[in-house]
Order: C-alpha cells, then structure tokens, then sequence
C-alpha cells in the first residue's frame, strides 16, 4: 500500500475530508451510471471519464475497490415529478422495436464509448430490471418502518413524515421550504399526500410495457429506488464513495439518501462525488439550443461547431486538464490546444527509455514525484498533477539535447512517474499502435536514405528531405547516436 495522504471533497459536509475507508484496504464505490434510450452523450463520458481515474487511482494506491455502476434499463419517467413516460418505453414505441432492444442497443453504444476513450469496465454493473424483486423488497420495508404509503396501487414515499426524524436535504444543505415552493401544488387528481413525495412503485398502466407483478399489483419500480436497493445489495448498507454528476444530487441522490435511511437507517455512502457540467463556448450543451454534440461527430469533426475531429485519447486529455468539479468548456481553440499537449506528452513518453544518464541530475526528481502524487491526493486534481508531469516532459527534453543531466536513479524513477501516472492512473495511452510500427519503418527508411545522401555529401537531397518531413508534422534530428524525430 502506498501510503494514504487522500482528501476528498464531500459534498454531503461541503469539506474537503482525509479519505478513510470503512474497512481497512477495501473501498467500495457506486456510481449513477446512464439511463440507455438513447446515444450515449459527452456529459454523460466526462463523469464516467472522472470516475474512472479516481477508480483507478484508489486501485493505484492499494485498495481493493469494488467498483459498482448501474445500468438504468426501467423506471426512469420523462420527469422528476414520477410524470410523463418511461424514457424507455417511450423510445421503443417509437421506433416500432421492444424495450429490451433498445436498452441492447445502447448499453452497447455506451461501452464501446467507454473502451475508447479507454475507461476500465466497473467491477460490477447490475441492471435495474435484474433487480425488481430487490426493489420490491426493500419498498416492503419502508412501508414496515413507516416512511411509504399505498394510494391506488402506486407507493409513495411520506417525506414529511421522514423530515420530521431526518434532514431530507442533508446533502445540498437547500431548505426544506424552499423545495416546497419550486414544486407544484397537488390538486384533487393527486394520489400523493405531499408535494415532495415521490414514488418508489408505480401502477402501470394497461398499455405500460414493462411491468412486473408487486403485491401492490402489477407495476414498475420508481427511479431512485434501482441505486438504493442495488448498492445495498452490493456494497453494504453503509460504503464509502457514491458519485454521479451533479445534476443527480437535488433529487435522485437525496432521495437515495432518503430510501436507505428509511430502511435501514444509514446514510448509505460517506462520502459524495459530484462532477460538473460540460459547456460549449461557454453555453450549456442542450439539445435544443444545437450545440450538443455525440462523440462520434466529436472524433470525425462531422458538426457544425467543430473545426476538425479530435481524437479519444485528446478528448481525454481535455476532460482531465480540467478538475472534476469545475465546468468544462468544449471550445476548437482548447481541443486543438489539448491535441498539441497530449502530442508533446507522448512524444517524451516515447524519448524516455533512449535519454542519456549521467552521474548526477540537474533537476529534483523525487520533489517532482511528490508533487504529482500531492496534486492527486488534493481531491484528484487531474490539472496541477498534469502540470506538474508537463515539468517532467520539459526535463525529459533537455537531458534529451544535452541541457540538463538525469542519473540512472532519477530517470528509473521518472520512467516509472510516467508509466504510472500518464497510462495506469490517467488511462492514456498512444493511439494507432498499429500504425505507429509502420510509421516508425517507414520513417527509418526514409531517414537511411537521407543518411545515404549525407554520405554522399548530396546535400541538396538531404535537406529537401528534411524540410519536407518538417512540412507534414515530422520534427528530425541529427545527433551523434543518429538521427531521431518526433511527429509534432
Ligand atoms: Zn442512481
């Protein structure tokens, strides 16, 4: 185990707090995971992206992490309010196909968005339909303890009677008041007592697709309740990190609080990840103002705001240049900046193993480690530690032409920062391994032939050569050892 200096912030105590898992060398960790009726969008990939290095640097540290991430295949209505359709159902009625096709179709465009923008799968990653007896189960319970009720069929969740033992919105810290006045008054047609009621099992309707029998009668489960039943089932009634993007925290993750509270009095997780919204040129992505954009218009550049493509492996790069919890702005400028960074990172990567040693080092290596390692530890800032790796490239640089010095010690210790940070933690990894063989063959030839010109004191030839490979993005270099280039 390395040695634990973690902070995370929390956004249920709204501190930063030391990392302290409940069971020594074990993290469990759950989060919301997407709702799959449609294309799997950016958003929704940063805070998978986000999670991921925290995933992996929890793993990086020690810790046995069992990483749970669900699936939402049923029960996630149009509205928060438990009003409109199953987002689902909606889809399949639509395009004339069964749900089940559906959820098919794009739990499999969501993995393979994952794989290539090089995210590990989770550990576990249930469904909610795979767990209806679980859901059925635990709503059972809440009506035993108290805190449901039945009102034709449907089971509600008695948030007034809750708030009276618990703080409902303990994890925004909001007023209980003032979510009252931003909900609608209920009218006579209203089968909930309260306003901020909401629906753990909900009556289907004849012409509802997907339904199961309750003892309640036939039925589907609300929302919230699939995340609370299935990182219980788990994880444990009580675990230690649960994440999803913010928009989730008002109302998904407050009543998952609720839920879990409910039935087995504990607050289900200790400490609450949040990530932050992605922008574009500084507006919120939506679909109705234009502006959002899949990852395949993203990587081809086949969309009207988009200059170029970018590939996964720079969009990555972008997405960590930014903490977790800031907004992200997608914008050309930033992605062509990103490109070039991510390019200046792996071409040192690739100088690394070839840097000449010496006896002593004009740089202090260990510092630099410690840095990278304080700058994860701080909350997993992403940006300071990929600043701190960018200081790492420039020396690898400079002891590359001869500037600076690197002993034998500090550059075993550099190449492991690297291939720690750069591939295992960050997940980056260089693309178009296939081609970069030919790449590499093709270049040594041509290279021998400029050598062969040189010998031959054809100048002319050699240079044309030179200036020509410079023109399509190849930086070469005469050394002693021979000639090197790096692809700009
Ligand atoms: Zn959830």
């Amino acid at each position: 185990m390395i040695p634990n200096n973690l902070k995370i912030y929390n956004t249920l105590t709204r501190t930063t707090e030391k990392f302290e898992p409940l069971h020594t060398g074990h993290v469990g960790m759950y989060v919301c995971g997407p709702t799959v009726y449609s294309n799997a969008h950016l958003g929704n990939a940063r805070t998978f992206m986000s999670f991921d290095v925290i995933f992996r640097y929890l793993t990086h540290l020690g810790y046995k992490v069992r990483y749970v991430r669900n699936i939402t295949d049923a029960g996630h209505l149009e509205s928060d309010a438990d009003e409109g359709e199953d987002k689902i159902s909606k889809k399949a009625k639509l395009e004339q196909l069964e749900p089940m096709e559906i959820v098919q179709r794009y739990t499999i465009d969501f993995h393979n968005m994952m794989q290539l923008f090089n995210a590990l799968p989770p550990s576990i990653e249930p469904t909610a339909t795979g767990h209806i007896i679980e859901q059925i189960e635990m709503t059972k319970k809440i009506i035993d303890n108290g805190y449901a009720y039945e009102a034709e069929g449907s089971i509600y969740f008695d948030v007034e009677k809750f708030s009276k033992e618990h703080n409902y919105t303990i994890l925004t810290g909001r007023k209980l008041e003032d979510l009252m006045n931003g909900t609608r008054e209920l009218g006579g047609q209203d089968e909930k007592r309260g306003r901020l009621d909401f629906a753990l099992w909900i009556k289907a309707k004849p012409e509802h697709l997907m339904k199961w029998p309750s003892p309640w009668g036939v039925g589907f489960p609300g929302w919230h309740l699939e995340c609370s039943a299935m990182s219980s089932k788990y994880l444990g009634d009580q675990f230690d990190i649960h994440g999803g993007g913010m928009d989730l925290a008002p109302t998904h993750h407050t009543n998952e609080i609720a839920q879990n509270l409910a039935c087995s009095h504990k607050n289900p997780a200790r400490y609450w990840i949040h990530t932050n919204m992605l922008t574009v040129n500084g507006q919120k992505m939506s679909k109705s103002l234009g502006n959002s954009f899949l990852p395949h218009e993203l990587f081809t550049g086949n969309h009207k705001l988009l200059e170029k493509g970018y590939s996964p492996m720079t969009v990555r790069f972008f997405v960590l240049q930014a903490h977790y919890r800031s907004t992200l702005d997608f914008g050309n400028e930033a992605l062509q900046a990103a490109e070039k960074g991510f390019t200046r990172l792996m071409n040192a990567v690739k100088l690394m193993d070839g840097v000449p040693v010496s006896n002593s080092s004009t740089s202090d290596i260990p510092t630099l480690v410690a840095n990278v390692y304080a700058a994860m530890n701080d909350d997993f800032n992403t940006p300071i530690a990929l600043s701190h790796l960018f200081e790492g490239v420039r020396i690898i640089n400079s002891v590359n032409d001869k500037k600076e010095t690197l002993s034998q010690d500090d550059k075993t210790l550099l190449t492991k920062l690297f291939n720690d940070f750069v591939f295992d933690i960050l997940g980056l990894k260089e693309e178009n391994e296939v081609n970069t063989d030919k790449i590499d063959g093709l270049m040594n030839m041509i290279l021998d032939v400029r050598t062969d010109a040189k010998a031959k004191k054809d100048f002319t030839t050699s240079d044309l050569i030179r200036d020509k490979l410079k023109e399509i993005g190849f930086e070469i270099k005469d050394g002693k050892e021979g000639t090197s280039y790096t692809i700009n």
